[in-house]
């Protein structure tokens, strides 16, 4: 047997990389969720070959410190937590502190960003883990995050990465994600150089009849249950809606994407009654609950998470969604009008 030796820091960050950037889709989730994060209100994305040669990510948030910036690459670094406590109530889309550094790892990758207040912006540049000093640079505000040629020194992975119009569509996938829990910002997406997505802010009957269609929210039912601590609301898919729209299955927990087993039953069991059994259920649900009651940090992507009520939430979720869709029998008042 070798020795034991301990890991370069680029080589750990290249293993977390694995599970944090999966495919360009992933890096994009990331960067984005980064943006939100720093308060931006207005969040573009221009990707070329499906974000295989160029991920950017131009925002209008408070930006990063001079001196922070290398710190952002680094490793378990972060502005967000700061204690265990922290961790039990994060209140933020990012908080382990890898996601840039494990970006940065498998790409070459350009952060410029300009402080709120500060007098110009500074550009720092990583090559596979390797970075120089901070230079000034020009940028009007907020920050901007490109990634070049992910994982172009590491072909085995490389190899993974579907075709240009596939990798493009799980990028549209993320953005239409994050759009959809945060109407109220701005977001556009262009695709080698074409213009594919230019969403303004709005409400969420607006965001998801440009990203759903408007039959999902004409026919759907708008919901807002409350018990105790827990809240469902957003717009229950009608059971009648016609094959197009029928993909649209987003559920957030606390303004996150997730995918939970435990609602996923819920929503079976509320739609099987009213749904013939061929059919998908569409609906944009947002699943709010204080945040010691959710664990977030179950999974690297964070797509996972674990309810410390699990059966209560099952419930709640379940009783909620039930009325509402009785009450689209009973001839309830669509979600887009109110
Ligand atoms: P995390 O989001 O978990 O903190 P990241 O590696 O994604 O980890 O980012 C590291 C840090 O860099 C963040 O905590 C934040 O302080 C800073 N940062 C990253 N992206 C941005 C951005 N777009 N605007 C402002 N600050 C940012
Ligand atoms: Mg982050």
């Amino acid at each position: 047997m070798p020795r034991i030796q301990i890991l370069s820091d680029t080589l750990v960050n290249q293993i977390a990389a694995g599970e944090v950037v999966e495919r360009p889709a992933s890096a994009l989730k990331e960067l984005m969720e980064n943006s939100v994060d720093a308060g931006a209100h207005s969040i573009n994305v221009e990707l070329v070959a499906g974000g295989t040669r160029l991920i950017k990510v131009i925002d209008d948030g408070g930006g990063i410190e001079r001196d922070d910036l290398p710190l952002a690459l680094h490793r378990h670094a972060t502005s967000k937590i700061h204690s265990f406590d922290d961790l039990t109530r994060v209140a933020t889309l990012g908080f382990r502190g890898e996601g840039l550094a494990s970006i940065a790892s498998v790409s070459r990758l350009v952060l410029t960003s300009r402080f709120e207040g500060a007098q110009h912006a500074w550009r720092i540049e990583a090559d596979h883990g390797g970075l120089n000093e901070p230079e000034p640079a020009a940028l009007a505000l907020g920050t901007t995050v490109e990634v070049h040629e992910l994982y172009y020194q590491t072909p085995a992975r490389r190899k993974f990465l579907k075709s240009d119009s596939t990798e493009f569509a799980h990028c549209e996938e993320a953005v239409k994600r994050l759009a959809l829990a945060h109407p109220a910002r701005q977001f556009t997406l262009s695709h080698n150089g074409r213009a594919q997505l230019r969403l303004l802010h709005g409400d969420l009957a607006r965001r998801a009849a440009q990203l759903l269609g408007d039959e999902f929210v004409q026919t759907g039912v708008a919901l807002d249950e409350r018990a105790g601590p827990l809240r469902l609301w957003g717009i229950a898919g009608s059971p009648t809606l016609s094959k197009a729209s029928r993909d649209a299955q987003y559920f957030f927990v606390n303004g996150r994407f997730v995918r939970d087993k435990v609602v996923q039953h819920a929503l079976r069991e509320a739609y099987r009654d009213v749904l013939h059994h061929d059919r998908h259920a569409a609906y944009c649900l947002f699943l709010e609950l204080e945040p010691e009651g959710v664990d977030v940090n179950v999974h690297p992507t964070k797509i996972e998470v674990r309810f410390r009520e699990s059966q209560a939430v099952y419930r709640f979720v379940l009783a909620s969604l039930s009325k509402a869709l009785a009450e689209t029998r009973a001839g309830a008042v669509p979600a887009g009008v109110d």
